[in-house]
């Protein structure tokens, strides 16, 4: 869809928001006049208003959204806002609904509510600013409010100079038709582990060595995949125990261990997990429907779920995450509230709702896509969801956004209270510099507003043979 910008050059606010408006067409700027289909944005100033007009044509159909704000002293965030403003309010007409995130077009929604809290702002005031200037749906406002106040209590909870640590083992045990993670099946690399966790071990320590020179508060760890407990019982005490001898994790709130698929668990591994301090493990059944598992390419049952969580409960391990999936090939709404209600029965510490994004590295985006429920059934599925989860005493604590998909929705993190996994908000937060390691680890650094990365390789075999320069990087970062 063309695009023409007049009067500004906010490409990235309007490319943004005209993405997330028409997720299926790509944006063609155009620098001169055009006929036909598009939209043409504008931006005048007068002596007393700023005014930001959007025209989009379709089908031979115009519509035009105009918002303005006072000109003298205008900021560039408000022309900014006031342009989104005039874009939704024309592509409004062309949709078959009003979109649940309005006029908002960044995947970290609760930003914005954290940031007016923190600044002195109430619950009311952020409830204002989401509806009236970003129209965002009452449902999803509650969901960013809720998440806006756990972030604010874990903003509490952290101190300047605080960092987290990412440590990434890319395995898993088969490769499920929707993943777009860098992550592979075992059976075909099996070879590649103990290289990798030789690898990792020495990532593990340059880094160390680099923060003695910067020295930092470990605050939280997550070790996340891939499947982490792809790994046997004690190649998993041994990565702990080499984390704990490296950093100093006294000042560590919680450490967190992604034990995703039931097919990797025994009561060796849950008892090692415990015995080497992880201190919340997640259990990730995304569906409970035996059928849908064997669609998605998974090679266990809904029994093999329950199995893996009352051994975990026997380990020892209090608090249990369980991911769900709204909108997997060949589920419906019926479907996707049986398994809640299964997960619900378990009571887990918390529950985190993703919704299938389809990206182009997962083997069901070139499959047959027809098996996929509608966005309509997705949203009855997380409608509903959030209902019982509410019921249920659960909270959204983190979310993010899907981009670019049909429906506009979101993954959302809920927990019983004081269940926050603080690690979650403060990556999606942008809070405090996280320092990642092993393949596909992302570095980020947080510091005076601003934002910078460093990544490492993304499959394992580069990162065993990329290992010395990565090591060197890896003394040399300064968080
Ligand atoms: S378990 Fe997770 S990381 Fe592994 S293949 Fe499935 S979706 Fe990808």
């Amino acid at each position: 869809m063309k695009l023409q910008l007049i009067g500004h050059d906010s490409r990235y606010a309007m490319e943004q928001i005209q993405l997330v408006l028409f997720p299926a067409e790509k944006v063609e700027y155009a620098e001169t006049a055009f006929d036909g289909d598009g939209a043409v944005s504008r931006l005048s100033q007068g002596r007393r208003w700023m005014t930001a007009s959007t025209k989009i044509t379709r089908c031979g159909v115009t519509h035009t959204g105009i918002a303005r704000c006072a000109a003298p002293g205008a900021e560039e965030s408000r022309k900014r806002q006031i342009l989104r403003q005039s874009y939704y309010k024309a592509a409004l007409p062309f949709l078959d609904a009003a979109p649940s995130w309005g006029a908002l077009s960044g995947v970290r929604p609760t930003k914005l509510v954290t940031r007016e809290l923190l600044s002195g702002g109430t619950r009311k005031s952020a409830d204002r600013l989401l509806r009236d200037v970003y129209y965002v749906t009452p449902a999803r406002r509650q969901l960013a409010l809720d998440a806006g106040e756990a972030s604010v209590e874990a903003w509490h909870r952290q101190q300047d100079g605080d960092i987290s640590l990412y440590v990434g083992i890319p395995f898993c045990p088969t490769r499920c038709i929707y993943c777009s993670f860098v992550s592979a099946a075992i059976e075909k690399q099996r070879h590649l582990l103990d290289p990798y966790l030789c690898a990792l071990e020495q990532e593990i320590h340059a880094a160390a060595q680099g923060l003695l020179d910067h020295p930092r508060r470990i605050r939280t760890v997550y070790i996340g995949g891939g499947t982490p407990t792809t790994l046997s019982a004690c190649q998993l005490s041994r990565l702990l125990d080499t984390l704990h001898r490296e950093f100093d994790l006294s000042g560590c709130l919680e450490l967190t261990v992604e034990a995703g698929r039931p097919d990797t668990l025994d009561p060796e591994k849950l008892h090692a997990l415990k015995a080497g301090g992880a201190t919340r493990i997640s259990i990730n059944p995304q569906t409970m429907d035996d059928r849908v598992l064997a669609i998605m390419g998974r090679s266990h049952s809904s029994s093999d779920i329950l199995r893996a969580y009352e051994q975990a409960i026997q380990a020892g391990h209090r608090d249990i995450n369980m991911d769900l999936i709204a909108g997997l090939p060949g589920d419906t709404p019926e479907g996707f509230h049986r398994t809640l209600d299964q997960v619900l029965a378990l009571s887990p510490a918390s529950i985190t709702v993703h919704t299938l994004a389809l990206k182009k590295a997962a083997t069901l985006y070139y499959e047959n896509k027809a098996v996929l429920p509608s966005a309509d059934d997705v949203e009855q599925m997380l409608q509903a969801g959030n209902s019982a989860l509410r019921r249920e005493n659960y909270r959204s604590y983190y979310l993010y956004r899907q981009k670019y998909m049909t429906g506009s929705f979101e993954n959302v993190g809920w927990c019983r209270h004081g269940f926050e996994n603080l690690y979650n908000i403060y990556m999606m937060e942008e809070m405090h510099s996280i320092l990642s390691l092993g393949a596909g680890g992302m570095t980020k650094i947080v510091s005076g507003g601003k934002i910078s990365r460093i990544s490492n390789p993304k499959y394992p075999q580069e990162y065993i043979r990329d290992i010395q320069s990565i090591m060197t990087r890896k003394r040399e970062v300064s968080l």
